[in-house]
């Protein structure tokens, strides 16, 4: 039998995948299982129209077994299977090679092709040296063996087999000095592999395990009985098969979903909030998130990696997948499964940008209300969650202008001089005097001496509220949303802007006590100008303020900035 030739675009992705993307060779299984699980589903849909199929759902299994001796693993089904045919479409080449034009133009970036997008059957030559697939499709009398060391190519024979389904034989390859693929052949390893990324594939995937246990006792006992041991083994299913996160919030205890974080995200403690969202629109997925109740010890160093775990109908494609969330809720943690995301690499590359994009904003959205539920009915727990990440809403805030900041303004919390106690600006908003025409905010280091300010007691003093920033992004995310919702006296929308009681004008002062500080100014001017000349290029002007109520004299900045933030800005490195 003449060996046929791979095709060209194949025998590239091939030879790139086994010779320069080995970062994570262990998804092979996950790819092989997929594909089994795939193929037992065509078989499944099939008996539901076809009596002669003669299965029903609990006869389908996908086996795993495992010849350590001679180092061989062997993945069967009794899926639909493939015919002579099918071999040769389905193995010989590859639909599509979106991933290779994909890889080679971005060559110099170390991007992980196989766990953005699974490359399919293929990745098996990452960790075997020959592959041997065996195969007889529902419906057809013969079996053919397919079977390739790699990028030659493969040959095609016919073979026995009695019932349909596809076995995949792996001939593991051998140890060598920089790579290790023992655990492709050992019984642990493979069943870590298999809860890590096929947990929740539907059907049993099983694994004959071997146990040990004590030999029964003899009867009667003799004197001198040491209990004897002996090996046995066992069919195991090794895959849980159904997603809490699949399941109604009802059916699952808080206790379960408090574990299942703490397990699948490292937590010693609960989280704060459990997110469970369903489909929406036209993105379809299952969701569980979870906000945490504190920060990471890495959450503000360049290791942390925000994303959430993407499964495509139950099977693990990502680990951290950051396009699922926006940056400003870079803390949310948690599980998309879609079943619109295939592990197709043709798809997958189409796909990628739609879907995850729909899913992603359906996700914004609802953690979003989720955290204004949490602020409008447990605002203790609000406040907790706050100081741990209020700061990435803030960024959020302000690192889009308009957008995010519409979207999150709801959500921020500042200190307020007159209540002594963190508000939202819709609070504070409420609160407004009719005459008031600002929202005023005093910026720097230390509440307390921003409270002592001349002009913060001639804000407080006129019966206004006062919020202190004491945040470096706090001012920034102010000014970039500009103003506030507010209704006007006829109640009426309208916007009410923030102010800076150190820069410009107030708005505290009535006509008259602004023109009397004119003149005043104007009386006093050789005076002022001695001053201003002994201050040499420290001032830019002096005059009579209507600031001061108690305090002899105040320095008041006159750019967009003030002069605390000066300050903050002054210390940035760069
Ligand atoms: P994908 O699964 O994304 O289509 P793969 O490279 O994993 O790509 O597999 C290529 C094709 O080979 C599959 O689409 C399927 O038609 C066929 N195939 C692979 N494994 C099996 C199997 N165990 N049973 C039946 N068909 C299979
Ligand atoms: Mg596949």
């Amino acid at each position: 039998m003449a060996m046929q030739q791979f095709q060209a675009e194949s025998k590239k992705l091939m030879d790139l995948m086994i010779n320069s993307i080995y970062t994570n060779k262990e998804i092979f299984l996950r790819e092989l299982i997929s594909n089994a699980s795939d193929a037992i589903d065509k078989l499944y849909f099939k008996s539901l129209t076809d009596s002669s199929v003669g299965m029903n759902k609990e006869d389908f299994r996908i086996l795993l077994t495992l010849d350590k001796d001679n180092r061989i693993l062997t993945i069967s089904d009794n899926g639909i299977g493939m015919t002579r045919a099918e071999l040769e479409e389905n193995l010989g080449t590859i639909a599509h090679s979106g991933s290779l034009d994909f890889k080679q133009e971005n060559k110099d970036e170390n991007i992980d092709i196989i766990g953005q997008f699974g490359v399919g059957f293929y990745s098996a030559f990452m960790v075997a040296d020959k592959v041997t697939v065996i195969s007889r499709a529902f419906g057809s009398d013969e079996a053919w063996q397919w079977e390739s060391s790699g990028v030659e190519g493969y040959e095609l024979t016919p073979a026995e087999k009695e019932t349909p389904g596809t076995e995949i034989i792996l001939h593991i390859k051998s140890n060598t000095e920089t790579e290790q693929y023992d655990n492709f052949v050992s019984e642990y390893g493979i069943v870590a592999i298999v809860k890590k990324y096929s947990d929740y594939v539907r059907y049993p995937i099983q694994m004959e395990r071997t146990k040990s246990r004590r030999k029964p006792e003899p009867d009667p006992k003799p004197e001198d009985y040491t209990p004897e041991w002996e090996e046995y083994t066992e069919l195991e299913t090794l895959n849980s098969m159904i997603p809490i996160w699949k399941k109604q919030k009802s059916e699952v205890t808080d206790e379960e979903y408090n574990n299942f974080y703490k397990d699948k995200f490292s937590d010693y403690t609960d989280p704060a909030r459990v997110i469970v969202s369903r489909t929406e629109g036209t993105a379809n997925y299952n969701a569980l998130l979870f906000i945490p109740s504190h920060r990471p010890y890495d959450f503000y160093t360049k290791e942390y990696e925000k994303g959430l775990a993407l499964y495509a109908s139950g099977v693990l494609i990502m680990d951290k997948c950051a396009d699922l969330l926006p940056d400003y809720f870079s803390f949310v943690k948690g599980i998309v499964d879609s079943q619109d995301l295939s592990l197709n690499i043709s798809r997958e590359m189409l796909q990628k940008d739609s879907q995850l994009k729909l899913i992603h904003n359906a996700l914004e959205k609802k953690i979003k209300n989720e955290l204004n539920a949490m602020l409008v009915n447990d605002r203790a727990k609000y406040e907790e969650f706050w100081k741990e990440f209020g700061r990435q809403i803030k960024f959020g805030v302000y690192s889009d202008y308009g957008m995010h900041a519409e979207l999150l303004r709801g959500l921020l919390l500042f200190y307020s001089a007159k209540e002594q106690k963190m508000v939202t600006l819709e609070e504070y908003v409420e609160k407004m005097p009719a005459d008031q025409k600002y929202i005023y905010f005093a910026a720097g280091e230390s509440a307390d001496r921003l409270a002592k300010l001349p002009a913060a007691e001639l804000v407080l003093d006129k019966g206004y509220d006062l919020l202190l920033l004491t945040e470096d992004v706090d001012e920034f995310c102010l000014q970039i949303m500009r103003s506030f919702p507010r209704k006007d006296a006829e109640g009426k929308d309208g916007t009410v802007e923030f102010k800076n009681i150190n820069s410009g004008d107030l708005g505290l002062e009535s006509e008259e006590e602004k023109k009397a500080a004119e003149d005043a100014t104007a009386e006093n001017k050789a005076l002022f100008d001695q001053m201003k000349d002994a201050l040499a290029d420290k001032v830019k002007e002096v005059r009579v303020s209507t600031r001061l109520k108690d305090h002899p004299v105040c320095l008041s900045a006159d750019g967009p900035l003030s002069i605390e933030m000066e300050k903050v800005l002054a210390r940035q490195p760069g």
